[in-house]
């Protein structure tokens, strides 16, 4: 690794790595009428990018023949619009690739995995700012949480893995998806707390210290005949009451779920950029403030936050600390892109930055900023004058339309 390109990143960064740089294509197939199917091709090259982090700025890259400044990775990567083969095929050439490549071998991923692997860091990154911003937006946080918890896993592999590269899997998402079978007979019996009257006592962690489900709530929510677990609130139902062996973060997720879907509104569909949608009419702000409680508040910033930090750390594991014998001080090796994202946002202070998107509805470019700066909207000034202008415009429209005669006196 040339000297000089070191020392420029060294004086005040918290990490450095370095990749390959690859070259990157889009292949286009059609495996059946009206079905189109990308591949990305890899292609590494001899060029190293070198890595950076620098508080205030996040993580840099800079290539052999970039220019002397870094380019910010993040928001580069935020940026892009979900589906665009064309844009994470730049940012790749810009950046390098996520995982470590073999020059020798033919390097080859499905975007659908790509796009999942980038999606989850975009919910993850969105999470963490919203949970550092003033304002508590509950709704997204549930969306960006749900998201992370329970989509499916992504397996990514490519020829020079050992085993292929998987995405976080929760504890919750096991629980949900019945990767531990509960075993219903043991349940049965008289000390978990059944009551002819009053149903099943379930030991509660959000409402505590017990909370009655009564038989008649369970078999409306979980099917009379068989057990039908389609929907957010029949699992919930079921794990309320069964999944009694689950971890305290786990069990957390599970009466969480529970309460919101019985008190506020049974969820139907959540996604990456925090839309949360309800299977009935969404309840109205009022109804949102009256059972939103606090109890129910607590549980879902403790929930997101444990998420945050079991996705965190599942990334952080090509990240090596070692010493570093020149300066005689700690440092980190970090063996690929990915986990040098997750380290970039691991060294982020909520508390002090986020990154927050530009209120220009033509923009939307993710921008890191003071935590503090509430008022702070927009990515530059550009966009500002743009919003002022055209909030200007509009202000301009309406006066004129009630200083115009009314048409019908
Ligand atoms: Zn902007």
């Amino acid at each position: 690794m040339p000297e000089l390109s070191q020392k420029i990143f060294h004086a005040n960064s918290d990490f450095e790595f370095s990749s390959v740089a690859c070259d990157c294509e889009v292949d286009v197939t059609h495996p059946s009428k009206g079905v189109t199917k990308y591949t990305f091709r890899l292609y590494p090259k001899s060029d190293i990018i070198y890595y950076a982090y620098i508080a205030g700025r996040g993580l840099v890259s800079k290539n052999k023949d970039g220019a002397f400044d870094g380019r910010a990775v993040l928001p580069d990567l935020l940026a892009i619009k979900d589906g665009d083969a064309k844009a994470v095929e730049a940012f790749i050439e810009q950046h390098g690739f996520f995982l470590p490549l073999d020059a020798n071998e033919d390097n080859a991923i499905d975007a659908e995995s790509l796009f999942c692997l980038i999606d989850r860091l975009k919910a993850m990154v969105a999470l963490m700012s919203a949970l550092g911003e003033p304002k508590t937006r509950y709704k997204q946080i549930l969306a960006l949480t749900l998201y992370l918890l329970l989509s499916p896993t992504v397996t990514i592999q490519l020829p020079n893995f050992e085993s292929p590269f998987l995405t976080c899997i929760h504890d919750v998402w096991q629980v949900w998806n019945g990767v531990y079978p509960i075993n219903e007979n043991i349940l049965r019996s008289e000390d978990v707390g059944y009551n002819v009257d009053e149903g099943y006592r379930v030991v509660d962690s959000v409402r505590p210290p017990e909370t009655w489900l009564t038989t008649n709530e369970y078999s409306d929510a979980v099917g009379y005949e068989s057990i039908d677990l389609s929907g957010v609130k029949a699992s919930a139902t079921y794990l309320f009451r069964n999944a009694v062996t689950a971890q305290p973060p786990c069990r957390l997720a599970v009466d969480f779920l529970y309460h919101f879907c019985k008190e506020v509104g049974d969820i139907k569909a959540w996604n990456h950029k925090g839309d949360l949608t309800f299977v009935s009419a969404p309840p109205t702000a009022a109804q949102f403030r009256d059972t939103f409680d606090e109890q129910l508040q607590s549980a879902l910033i403790t929930l997101a936050k444990n998420t945050l930090k079991t996705e965190i750390e599942y990334n952080l594991n090509g990240v090596v600390p070692s010493y570093d014998t020149e300066t005689m001080a700690p440092s980190w090796r970090v063996e690929y892109l990915l986990a040098g994202l997750y380290f970039s946002v691991f060294y982020m202070r909520p508390k002090i930055e986020l990154y927050r998107i530009c209120a220009n509805p033509n923009c939307r470019l993710p921008f890191l900023v003071k935590t503090t700066s509430s008022k702070q909207k927009y990515c530059q000034p550009a966009c500002a004058n743009a919003m002022a202008q055209r909030n200007h415009r509009r202000k301009m429209k309406a006066l004129q339309a009630t200083n115009e005669p009314d048409p019908i006196s």
